[in-house]
């Protein structure tokens, strides 16, 4: 992980903290010495009642609390605009109305956002949170293909692939990762594409964020390289983290050849397949 984005993560990770020791003051109304809250390992069963109960487990890595997210949240079953830690993006950063993120990225977002429009940099979100409905809707699109005909469903599956997640499989669940102004490739290699990228190459760590899908030859397996595909990390390391140790083969289901997602060892090959260096410790 590059310095920058170790530096946000220690900030963000402060920031918590800090949150959590003045919590007691904060709701007792009173100037007492805060007190940290009691640690309490009871798993969430939905978004509302996640959002109460905050971040109580110690992260076995670094000793800062850290949320626990519901298997829903982690397989995107539910609805974003009835989640608590999502917020609708506005107008003057997409052309699609009614699209979500988590509240924290969006707001990393935005100061990025107005950091590259200094530097005459434009950038705008095309894809957010998608839903595993919506990416149910996708994918089923792709698996009616008229160039599928007569494929085995194993050789369906792995085209799909290249670029777009099984449902219950993808970061756009998370409400973390989004892709920003186009998802051709060509748009990326000349212009206005490439000075973007450029651009976001040299600082979009400064605000959290990472190229997820980098080049293949870095030794990353799963999809193809995608120059649009940006996470925020703070949160989505985390949720990937809980994500593998909480998400099995069942969990998977609900759409056409998701039998196939052991065979292509989802987990492994491309919920994992992102850049090394933002892989969950
Ligand atoms: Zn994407």
């Amino acid at each position: 992980m590059n310095t920058h984005l170790r530096t946000y993560f220690l900030g963000k990770s402060i920031e918590r903290l800090a949150f959590l020791f003045l919590l007691p003051t904060l709701l007792s109304g009173t100037c007492q010495t805060p007190i940290a809250p009691a640690v309490s390992v009871d798993l969430p069963q939905g978004p509302v009642e996640q959002e109460q109960a905050i971040v109580t487990k110690q992260n076995q890595h670094d000793s800062i609390p850290v949320k626990i997210y519901s298997k829903e949240d982690l397989l995107g079953r539910f609805e974003p605009s009835k989640h608590p830690d999502f917020t609708v993006i506005q107008k003057e950063h997409t052309g699609k109305s009614g699209i979500y993120m988590q509240k924290e990225a969006y707001d990393a977002f935005q100061r990025m956002c107005a950091a590259a429009k200094k530097d005459g940099i434009s950038m705008v979100i095309i894809s957010a949170t998608r839903n595993f409905d919506y990416q149910k809707g996708i994918w089923e699109k792709k698996w009616l293909r008229e160039k599928y005909k007569g494929m085995s469903e194993r050789d369906k599956v792995a085209d799909i692939l290249k670029y777009s997640s099984m449902p219950g499989t993808s970061r756009h669940h998370w409400g973390t990762d989004v892709d920003f102004n186009s998802v051709e490739l060509s748009y990326w290699e000349s212009g206005a594409g490439a000075k973007l990228y450029t651009w976001l190459v040299a600082h979009a760590s400064e605000f959290g964020y990472a190229q997820t899908y980098t080049k293949k030859a870095a030794g990353r397996t799963g999809y193809e390289e995608e120059k649009w595909h940006w996470s925020y990390m703070p949160i989505a390391m985390e949720m990937h983290r809980q994500y593998r140790t909480t998400i099995q083969y069942q969990d998977i289901s609900g759409f056409s050849g998701c039998k196939e997602a052991a065979n292509v060892n989802v987990f492994e090959t491309y919920v994992d397949g992102i850049a090394p260096d933002l892989l969950p410790e």
